[in-house]
């Protein structure tokens, strides 16, 4: 449900920081309390890392970027809403791909995927199209440097890296997924250093740019907390 307390301009909320602090959940929880569409971009880098691993341009871990760039005009990427998650899922050639693209063997290729150029090219113009009409929460990495510069209100998240490990070594758990919490941390760490080193679009915070460790933070406190910079920027009364 939507607040009824929000203004009526819609605006684009930029949500970008380092791997598994919760950027998803918390994005998703902010659009379905504002009305708005989330958009998990990482999601979409994924997609396109399991459509490679799939069709032979990854093997034993070496990714083989021309082939990658070549696949690119081959593949489908969609969004499609699930009203049982709350959030669109994605689907990869027509197939719903949610679980697929969140193994461990995905995480630990899709930073090199993400770095190559034509694959940004493609995913961000794809991302720009669907944030034209605006009211969309969009999390990633470049959103508020790169896909979205001039977004109303850019959020930076992040977390201890322990506590991150930690929540997503949880989340693959709770999904039957066999992997040692160093296992997880290894990859969280070392896809916080690729992002943050590659050539093209590195994760930085955007100048304009609110920083939010939420270590010891709640989804509640969380929102809470968002909420009330939310009605400042959009000059909403605040409750
Ligand atoms: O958000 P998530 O952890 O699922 O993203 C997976 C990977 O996709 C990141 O580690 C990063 O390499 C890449 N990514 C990116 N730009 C984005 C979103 C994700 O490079 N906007």
């Amino acid at each position: 449900m939507s607040d009824t307390n929000t203004p009526d301009r819609k605006i684009i909320i930029a949500v970008d920081g380092f791997s598994s602090c919760g950027k998803s959940t918390f994005a998703k929880a902010i659009a379905a309390r504002l009305g708005y569409i989330f958009i998990d971009t990482g999601a979409m880098y994924r997609a396109v890392t399991l459509y490679a691993l799939e069709h032979g341009a990854i093997r034993s871990g070496i990714v083989d970027e021309e082939q990658v760039v070549r696949l690119l005009d081959r593949i489908s990427i969609a969004f499609r809403f699930n009203p049982e998650r709350g959030a669109s899922d994605i689907y990869v050639d027509g197939e719903r791909a949610e679980g697929r693209i969140r193994t461990i063997e995905v995480s630990n290729c899709v930073s090199r995927v993400s770095a190559i150029p034509e694959v940004r090219a493609k995913l961000v113009a794809m991302q720009q199209e669907m944030g034209r009409r605006k009211g969309v929460v969009m999390d990633g990495r470049d959103i508020g440097t790169v896909v979205f510069p001039d977004a109303e209100l850019k959020l930076f998240m992040t977390a201890d890296p322990a506590v991150r490990a930690r929540r997503r070594y949880d989340e693959l758990r709770a999904k039957g997924d066999c992997v040692s919490l160093a296992e997880v941390e290894r990859n969280v760490r070392s896809r916080d250093e690729a992002d943050m080193s590659r050539a093209v679009a590195p994760l930085r915070q955007a100048a304009d740019a609110v920083v939010l460790d939420n270590s010891r933070m709640s989804v509640e406190e969380q929102m809470e907390w968002f909420m009330d910079l939310y009605r400042k920027t959009c000059g909403a009364p605040a409750r």
